[in-house]
């Protein structure tokens, strides 16, 4: 039978660094996708419908919770985000590695739907760094940089679910250690060098 897809998870607060990571992996591995989510978010300038996130207002996301459409989703920071379920089992099964940039909630939800998962949670090296790099990203505003810090304390909560916590203080370092693991997780288990079966 053909071999399943890896279904990747990352999580980490807003301005941890995730999404910079998760550009360096996508680089380095392109046998690995990127889920596109759908928001009910507006666009932020330069994002684009289709490729950043599937931006569906919030009847559609309604009417797909109702018709069971959703993989998993979550009200994030006062908006709503939703993985389709159709895309997500139609790759894997294709036999695609893929990756979820979700947050705690959702990957809660996929954990909690028996789905082999390799789960990694990316911690800001403090919530001060956090506050200064959502600053500096200049994206956001005053109101929303204090909605994530918030948010951020109750996400930490839960970082014990996930299978890999990296600390991103050093970029490279980081985007080194997330590149081992997918690495790792994408070799067949009976061809790691520790198996026994090498
Ligand atoms: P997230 O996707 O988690 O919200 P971003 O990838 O947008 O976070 O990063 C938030 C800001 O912090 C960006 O301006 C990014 O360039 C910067 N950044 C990311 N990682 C580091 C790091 N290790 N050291 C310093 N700045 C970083
Ligand atoms: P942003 O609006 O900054 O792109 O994302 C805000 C948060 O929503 C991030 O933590 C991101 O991981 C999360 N997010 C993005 N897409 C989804 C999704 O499909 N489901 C869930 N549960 N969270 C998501």
């Amino acid at each position: 039978m053909a071999r399943h897809g890896r279904l990747f998870v990352i999580s980490a607060p807003s301005g941890a660094g995730k999404t910079t990571l998760i550009r360096q992996v996508t680089a380095r591995f392109p046998g690995v996708s990127y889920s596109v989510s759908h928001t009910t978010r507006p666009p932020r300038p330069g994002e684009i419908d289709g490729k950043d996130y599937f931006f569906i207002s919030r009847d559609r996301f309604e009417q797909m919770i109702q018709a069971g459409e959703w993989l998993e989703w979550a009200c994030v920071h006062g908006n709503w985000y939703g993985t389709s379920r159709a895309f997500v089992q139609k790759q894997l099964e294709a036999g695609k590695n893929l990756l979820l940039d979700i947050d705690v909630q959702g990957a809660r939800q996929i954990m909690a739907s028996g789905l082999d998962t390799v789960s990694v949670f990316i911690m800001p090296p403090s919530l001060e760094v956090l506050r200064q790099r959502l600053e500096n990203r200049g994206t956001d505003s005053e109101r929303t940089i204090a909605l994530r810090l918030e948010n951020a304390r109750q996400e930490i909560i839960w970082k014990h679910l996930y299978h890999h916590v990296l600390v991103n203080d050093d970029l490279d370092t980081t985007a080194a250690q997330l590149c081992t693991i997918f690495a790792q997780e994408m070799t067949p288990e009976k061809e790691r060098p520790d198996s026994g079966n090498a």
